[in-house]
């Protein structure tokens, strides 16, 4: 057992008791990890129990109140104890490839993660999108690179999956979010775009409405947005945080339960056969299914609604006659509308709905009692808009199969 405290630093004893490290030993990188699996990593580094939970904390608050990256900064913890953090441990951050402003504020990065400190985990480039508004930010993550569901308007859907991002990368997008945006103690804000300045952090909601079909991806996003929301931590209210699914139905009610987060349902149609063309995992839980998980989600009252996503699509689902269907549907769940004006990329096969019939969709939804705020498209000039996200992961990952299979 190992003591890092102050006294037995000042001898350097408890460095001569450490166990070895291999040389093949890979940093581990803190970054995803929970309390439980930092304190499991410290115990294994020597210290006992109780210092490992002492220590635990530091290293939890300065990665995640402080946001730094370099143990020396942890300034209540002795020489040596960083030292031992030094030695095993990283506290890692993508490469931001490039970062884009569009004129109306929002931020899309690339963000490059170059390895998960597994050889079948290639390198992948993922976006992130920073969208302010008066009075608060919303960060939109990724929580796949591509996606393996194949939706006939989406840009993410063209592109297969490459893989499920790793807890520690879908939290570093919010770290690292934080960071560029002057969000930690100690940060300057950008000035150049519609930053919140003052005492309001920049980010201050979070939806996983990135790349990617977040319940695919289960263990994971769980985790991630278990830290996102822990209160020594990241400190982000679970009712700020919003998962959307495209409907995989029998992971809904595990995600309320288990993380207490807001859900959000890609509906985009009001009928099983045009759901089954536009949504095709429809065809697996229909809509019958899919509402009665809404309908039991956890938590859910009408102070805590579910989202129901709609995108507008010219002739396609946007009639009076659908948008009467779509009130029906939703008559006896807690639910909120939000009317996504379909945003084209290259090749869509599809255009979105005229202004006014937008707005007579709207007229019936919010003649049944909805606010059913029509979404103005951000950041629509630099493709970070819902549904235009698509990163080249899919050649890097390519190459380095093809590299993994000459090995
Ligand atoms: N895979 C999850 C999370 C992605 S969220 C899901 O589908 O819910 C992205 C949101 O943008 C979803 O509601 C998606 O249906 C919507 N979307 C996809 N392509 C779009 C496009 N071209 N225009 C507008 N919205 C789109
Ligand atoms: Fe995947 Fe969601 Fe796009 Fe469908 S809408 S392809 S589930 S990212």
């Amino acid at each position: 057992m190992v003591s890092l405290d102050i006294e037995k630093a000042r001898t350097g004893r408890e460095r001569a008791v450490l166990p070895d490290r291999g040389p093949s030993d890979i940093p581990v990188d803190l970054v995803g990890l929970d309390r439980s699996q930092i304190e499991g990593h410290l115990v294994q580094a020597g210290l006992g129990p109780k210092e490992a939970r002492m220590r635990s904390r530091q290293l939890w608050n300065w990665i995640h109140v402080n946001g730094v990256t370099d143990f020396s900064a942890m300034t209540n913890v002795s020489k040596a104890g960083r030292q031992l953090f030094a030695d095993r441990f990283v506290i890692g951050r993508p490469e931001r490839v490039s970062e884009q402003v569009s004129s109306d504020g929002t931020r899309k990065w690339l963000f490059r993660f170059s390895d998960a400190g597994q050889p079948n985990m290639p390198p992948v480039d993922v976006e992130t999108v920073y969208i302010p508004e008066p009075g608060r930010g919303t960060l939109c993550v990724s929580s796949q690179v591509g996606c393996t569901l194949t939706c006939s308007f989406c840009h993410t859907g063209t592109q297969r999956l490459v893989r499920n991002l790793t807890s520690g990368e879908i939290v570093a997008q919010l770290l690292m979010a934080r960071q560029l945006l002057g969000d930690f103690p100690g940060g300057i804000r950008p000035t150049d775009g519609l930053v919140p300045s003052g005492d309001t952090r920049a980010i201050t909601n979070i939806v996983m409405m990135g790349m990617g079909e977040p319940l695919y991806n289960y263990d994971n996003v769980k985790r991630a947005m278990l830290i996102f929301a822990d209160g020594d931590g990241l400190s982000v209210s679970r009712r700020r945080i919003t998962l959307s699914t495209s409907g995989v139905v029998d992971r809904i009610a595990p995600i309320g339960r288990e993380t207490g987060v807001m859900l959000a349902i890609s509906l985009h149609a009001v009928r099983n056969d045009l759901r089954n063309e536009l949504v095709p995992i429809n065809r697996k839980w229909p809509l019958e299914e899919l509402l009665e998980a809404c309908r039991t989600y956890p938590g859910v009252s009408n102070a805590r609604r579910i989202t129901f996503e709609y995108v507008m699509l010219k002739g396609i689902n946007d009639s009076d006659a659908d948008a009467r269907k779509l009130v029906r549907l939703l008559a006896n769940i807690p639910a909120k509308i939000n009317l996504i004006p379909f945003n084209p990329w290259p090749g869509s096969p599809y255009e979105c709905s005229d202004w006014d019939r937008i707005e007579k969709f709207s007229d019936i939804v919010n003649r049944a009692g909805y606010a059913s705020p029509v979404r103005t498209p951000r950041g629509r000039d630099i493709a970070a808009a819902c549904g235009q996200l698509k990163s080249e992961s899919e050649r890097l990952s390519f190459r380095q199969r093809k590299a993994l299979e000459t090995e």
